[in-house]
């Protein structure tokens, strides 16, 4: 293998973004930075500052108060609103569930470092930067010393902050996907159903949920192995995730050889739609199954329900009513969908 291993790639410097209208302090300043060993991008007004933001995606951006175009306080602002969008569309692509929490704090935090330079060394302007978002503040003249240090300080805690949230999205997922199939685990599948019964009920709109079970998967075991027998609910995890299409559906693994589907806003014709869809993706599979009394593949039973959710009703209703629905499609024969 010709890989690089990730502890070989080097560490990129980081970049600062410095806003300056004096041709002389940004020299001052580039040379000082990169005898720092960071890198530089300069630019001259607050303007061009909110366009080389997005397209340089800095570590810090050293921002003059004033300047001609835009002025530092409103730059601040504005970088703000940017760094405040980019995270409701990150967060808009996710769904409301409750460890979400903890991610959108994380991301705040996560927010680029902004140090403001002002040679306004009055109380109000102080105030001005902060209040407009500012991070920290030195004054001009520029006292070296102390640009260095509060630089190095700001990007320790970037760094701590980047680091803080990559724990925190392991630890999310960790406790809510399944380590054999990488589908939500048991929890997430809890977690999932209250919040949209909460959603539906309000919106008085269907939720369905398939509670699916691979038929005589102990024999599997007995006949093929245990190793084997994982690998085969891999796969079947894998159809059934690509068969459940709409972005708000979610795929859980629910036991052992069971999964789960819950999908929000889906009427019982619709859910038996996806439910056969994924009878059929299981069966292309083809996995051969000496042990099963059905078919001479891997099959499933699956039991599928759909309620209007209600504040006298609860999700446990929901998945009574599958459960019986799939109690029903062993009885009956196994590798059928029963409609509760
Ligand atoms: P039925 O058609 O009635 O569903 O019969 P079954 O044999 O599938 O039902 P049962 O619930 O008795 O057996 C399920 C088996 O699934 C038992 C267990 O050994 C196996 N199993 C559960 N979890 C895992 C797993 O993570 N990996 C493997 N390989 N097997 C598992
Ligand atoms: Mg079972
Ligand atoms: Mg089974």
């Amino acid at each position: 293998m010709s890989g690089i291993s990730p502890f070989s790639i080097p560490k990129q410097p980081p970049v600062i973004l410095v806003a300056d209208d004096d041709k002389t302090i940004r020299v001052l300043l580039r040379e000082a930075m990169e005898h720092e060993g960071y890198r530089v991008v300069e630019v001259s007004d607050g303007k061009q500052c909110l366009d080389a933001y997005e397209t340089v995606k800095p570590d810090i951006v050293l921002l003059d108060a004033m300047m001609p175009v835009m002025d530092g306080f409103t730059c601040c602002k504005q970088l703000l609103q940017i760094a405040r969008n980019n995270l409701m569309s990150a967060l808009a692509s996710l769904d409301t569930e409750s460890a979400l929490g903890n991610t959108v704090i994380s991301k705040i935090w996560e927010r680029t470092p902004i140090l403001m330079i002002t040679s306004l060394n009055d109380e109000e302007s102080v105030d001005r930067a902060f209040d407009a978002g500012a991070t920290d503040y030195v004054t001009k003249p520029i006292h070296w010393a102390v640009l260095r240090q509060r630089l190095r300080r700001l990007l320790q805690q970037a760094q701590v902050y980047k680091q803080l949230e990559a724990a925190n999205l392991a630890l999310q997922h960790l406790a809510n996907v399944d380590g054999l199939t990488g589908l939500a685990n048991r929890r997430r599948f809890d977690d999932y159903l209250n919040t949209q019964w909460i959603n539906l009920a309000q919106e008085q709109s269907p939720l369905s949920l398939i509670l699916c079970d691979i038929d005589f998967f102990k024999f599997y075991n007995d006949h093929y192995g245990h190793p084997a027998g994982d690998l085969c609910i891999r796969k079947v995890g894998t159809v059934l995730s690509h068969k459940a299409q709409k972005s708000q559906d979610l795929v859980a693994r629910y036991g052992g050889e069971e999964f789960a589907v819950i999908m929000p806003h889906t009427h019982a014709s619709g859910a038996f739609h996806v439910a056969s869809a994924m009878q059929a993706g299981v069966r292309s599979l083809q996995i051969v199954h000496k042990g099963s009394a059905v078919s001479q593949y891997v099959t499933m039973s699956m039991g599928v329900a759909t309620i209007i959710p209600t504040w006298e009703s609860s999700p446990s209703d929901l998945i009574v009513a599958a459960d019986q629905a799939l109690y029903q499609a062993k009885e009956q024969g196994r590798n059928r969908i029963i409609l509760k």
